[in-house]
């Protein structure tokens, strides 16, 4: 009874706590908590399709007219690209100031067959394949950028047509959103049990790699980890101060929760839910911002894995003794920009981007085999870091338009 009186997020801290403890001593018996973390991801991943299309829609139409959506999109992309390319920059000095992988002795031939590589093509389409040939294919398969572009339309083409039908289908959407919102309180109620039985699982898979990361492979998760939490501590709430004049520290506590989520699952998507109702509720951004930015956000702003990728595709220069030029390491720049925009909101979806840049810059693709042990473990807290930048987005771009908010 006691710990359902606590506030969220130490109910989370300590069901992370006990997850660690489960998952490293209760071997076979993991079993027993696991089930909970699987009915939790299925139940965010039941309402984030609804949740997206009801709050685009209610969102947009709260929006009026084309000037508002315009000026609302420049600035979510502008900021969207100058935070993930601060955050690659960030990485990039690090990386070539520690140099975590010169004269490392790594078992290069490990695991080295099981990446195919990407297909660079892919990403340039990124924008072709927004828009969705068939929409209700979309809305099965859970293509999400395209469910965002037919919503932003669909949205505005509501509040073009004059019918008399028009302030219903405002009402009718505004009033789904009100009860995909309720039922995210309501799982979100939960999350501290799933948290506890995706983290144990995980923990017992990987309980036996972490205990031998030595050496360089430590350096290397030492310099993602340092230049994760120099964006996240630094960059982010400086932009936040001074360019949205608001206070990042209490949205960072309003952000606690789903910053856990997202630490547990490795899911930007997943998290969506949480992040939507944090920084709404209590960060007090409105919701035709949040209904743009966020799941926007969680699809194509991924500061952590934009940092990520770099900081990995020159690590794995550095292990094979391959000096990159400044002009090679502008190229790693930019394809480890476009492949965090690439990368879907799942765990370890960055993993596999890192191929890409690999390939641009002549790399061996089996490079990637090396950072695979310990990539489930830093993408739990890049995911973090891209969450983070979607609300810290979302904050500054509702104070540039006027709002009060809470923060
Ligand atoms: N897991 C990350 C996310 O969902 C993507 C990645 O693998 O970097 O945001």
């Amino acid at each position: 009874m006691f710990l359902v009186k606590l506030k969220l997020h130490w109910q989370i801290l300590i069901a992370l706590v006990l997850a660690v403890v489960i998952g490293y001593y209760g071997g076979e018996n993991v079993k027993y908590v696991a089930w909970m973390g699987d009915i939790f991801l299925r139940l965010l991943k039941m309402i984030i399709i609804p949740l997206i299309f009801s709050s685009i829609v209610s969102g947009v139409t709260s929006m009026g007219g084309s000037k508002n959506l315009g000026r609302l999109g420049i600035k979510t992309l502008g900021y969207y690209l100058t935070t993930s390319l601060l955050a690659i920059v960030t990485g990039l000095f690090l990386v070539n100031l520690i140099q975590p992988g010169k004269g490392a002795e790594l078992g290069l031939q490990q695991s080295a067959t099981a990446f195919e590589q990407q297909d660079p093509s892919q990403l340039s389409n990124i924008f072709m394949r927004m828009i969705p040939e068939n929409i209700f294919q979309s809305l099965f398969k859970g293509d999400i950028l395209s469910i965002i572009f037919f919503a932003v339309m669909f949205g505005f083409f509501i509040n073009a047509a004059k019918t008399k039908y028009q302030q219903s289908l405002v009402t009718f959407f505004d009033s789904i959103f009100e009860v995909m919102m309720k039922m995210t309180l309501f799982i979100i109620r939960f999350t501290p049990l799933g948290i506890l039985g995706i983290v144990a699982i995980e923990v017992s898979k990987n309980a036996d790699q972490l205990t031998d990361i030595a050496g360089s492979m430590a350096i290397y998760m030492l310099t993602v980890v340092l230049a994760l939490s120099i964006h996240a501590f630094i960059t982010l709430p400086v932009l936040m101060k001074f360019i949205g004049k608001a206070k990042p520290y209490k949205h960072l506590k309003n952000m606690v929760s789903p910053l856990l989520t997202a630490f547990s699952t490795s899911s930007s998507s997943a998290t969506l839910p949480l992040t939507i109702e944090a920084v709404e509720n209590d960060s007090g951004v409105s919701n035709k911002i949040t209904s743009f930015t966020l799941p926007l956000g969680a699809t194509i702003n991924m500061d952590g894995t934009a940092l990520y990728e770099c900081v990995a595709a020159m690590f794995i220069a550095q292990v094979y003794g391959i000096d990159l030029s400044f002009s090679q390491q502008v190229v790693v720049v930019v394809t480890a920009l476009l492949a965090s925009i690439g990368a879907a909101g799942i765990p370890m979806a960055g993993l596999v981007m890192i191929t890409i840049i690999l390939s641009a810059v002549h790399l061996p693709l089996e490079g990637v085999g090396l950072i695979l042990a310990v990539d489930r473990i830093l993408d739990m807290y890049r995911t973090s870091i891209n969450v983070w930048s979607d609300s810290c987005g979302a904050v500054i771009i509702a104070k540039s338009e006027g709002e009060k908010t809470n923060i």
